[in-house]
């Protein structure tokens, strides 16, 4: 009963203790050293970074949202240029676009995997067009291959993001694997503590396997500083601090087994919920193995009626994502419309994001299902 009481959406400290023998000693070594910023625990992780994703070149940022900006900074987009993407993610995807004075165009979504639709990719193309920025959602990527392939015709940029997906493989029909944020000119992923690999504060990284890029990525997440006091472009301030660092090399070699232990909690829930008639559960694409940041499912019926019914019950849900980016107020000026993007619209009010964390108890599940299948 215990278990069931203390169901969480994401439960961190179950993890931490876990590995707290090494983030401790980590932390207590580097306020000793003083190294607090740029010290040899971010050197460690990039390196073992760029190994796990088989990347030549791995920056580490101060989060996830610096780390899409600095993407697009380091490709030398200009004021006006287009930057096709989805509306639904988080909002940080859209926005670096908007504050670069780039123009969001947005395409709608595949209604099985909820990631960008390659079909209407092309359509959304035009003369200003610079780069295409797909977001891997909920842990799955999107159909990397075709979105490639469209962007060596139109010679565009791509740029992954990457945050929910880290770990996650895409193979490619012949048959060669990659890691997900390996595969477009940049990738960018978050360290947010809650992300499948998670500091304890903020943390992002940007990958590459292009030397001028990886420099110029470099650049920019340093002031645009060549050397001390030599400027090179106009930059921002983004770094990993050290105690960051020493927590996810202590997570980093554990990340496959978090997936795994996801994977298993998603074989749960999929077995538990897949005959309701009511439930849509997550497809799998056959692209790309699936982390499962999300678990989330597609209700046909009252969502919201069903989240505080779950609530009432100790069960905590979360909605991913609510709102269309399209038409919030702060992307009005981009000319969208209630009715532009219907399968991003339909999302928004009929997804529901059940807990996923490494920690889930096949009790926990069993009270999680029986209440959802109770109630839908
Ligand atoms: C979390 C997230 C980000 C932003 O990462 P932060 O570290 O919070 O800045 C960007 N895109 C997506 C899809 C995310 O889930």
């Amino acid at each position: 009963m215990l278990e069931i009481q203390n169901i969480q959406m994401v439960d961190l400290h179950n993890q931490y203790l876990k590995i707290k023998q090494e983030v401790d000693a980590g932390m207590a070594e580097v306020i000793t050293s003083g190294a607090f910023v740029n010290g040899p625990p971010v050197k460690a992780f990039a390196k073992n970074l760029a190994s796990y994703l088989d990347v030549k070149h791995v920056t580490p940022c101060a989060n996830g949202t610096d780390a899409l900006q600095i993407a697009l900074m380091a490709l030398g987009l200009k004021p006006g240029d287009e930057v096709i993407t989805v509306s639904f993610t988080f909002v940080a995807t859209v926005e670096v676009i908007a504050l670069l004075g780039l123009k969001p165009v947005f395409v709608d979504l595949d209604p099985n995997t909820f990631n960008l639709d390659v079909a209407q990719l092309e359509a959304a193309i035009t003369s200003h067009t610079k780069c295409i920025l797909p977001v891997h959602l909920y842990g799955q990527a999107a159909n990397m291959e075709a979105i490639m392939e469209i962007a060596h015709k139109h010679n565009l940029y791509v740029v992954e993001d990457n945050a929910q997906a880290i770990g996650s493989d895409v193979t490619f029909s012949n048959g060669k694997s990659f890691k997900t944020g390996t595969i477009g000119h940049i990738g960018c992923t978050s360290f947010y503590p809650s992300k499948n690999l998670g500091c304890y504060g903020d943390g992002g990284a940007l990958f590459t396997n292009d030397d001028e890029l990886a420099n110029k990525i470099k650049l920019v997440a340093n002031h645009g500083q060549i050397k001390k006091y030599t400027y090179e472009t106009i930059g921002v301030n983004s770094r990993l601090d050290s105690l960051q660092a020493v927590v996810l090399n202590a997570k980093l070699p554990h990340l496959d087994t978090y997936i795994k232990a996801r994977q298993k909690a998603a074989t749960y829930y999929d077995q538990a919920l897949g005959n309701h008639p009511n439930i849509q559960i997550p497809s799998r694409a056959t692209w790309s193995s699936h982390v499962f940041h999300q678990y989330t499912i597609k209700v046909n019926g009252n969502r919201d009626a069903l989240k505080i019914a779950l609530k009432e019950r100790g069960i905590p849900s979360m909605v991913y994502y609510p709102t269309p980016l399209h038409i919030g107020k702060p992307y009005k000026a981009y000319g969208y419309k209630l009715g532009d993007l219907p399968i991003t619209e339909q999302l928004c009010q009929q997804v529901i994001s059940l807990p996923m964390h490494t920690e889930l108890e096949e009790e926990q599940l069993k009270y999680i299902t029986d209440n959802v299948l109770e109630l839908v």
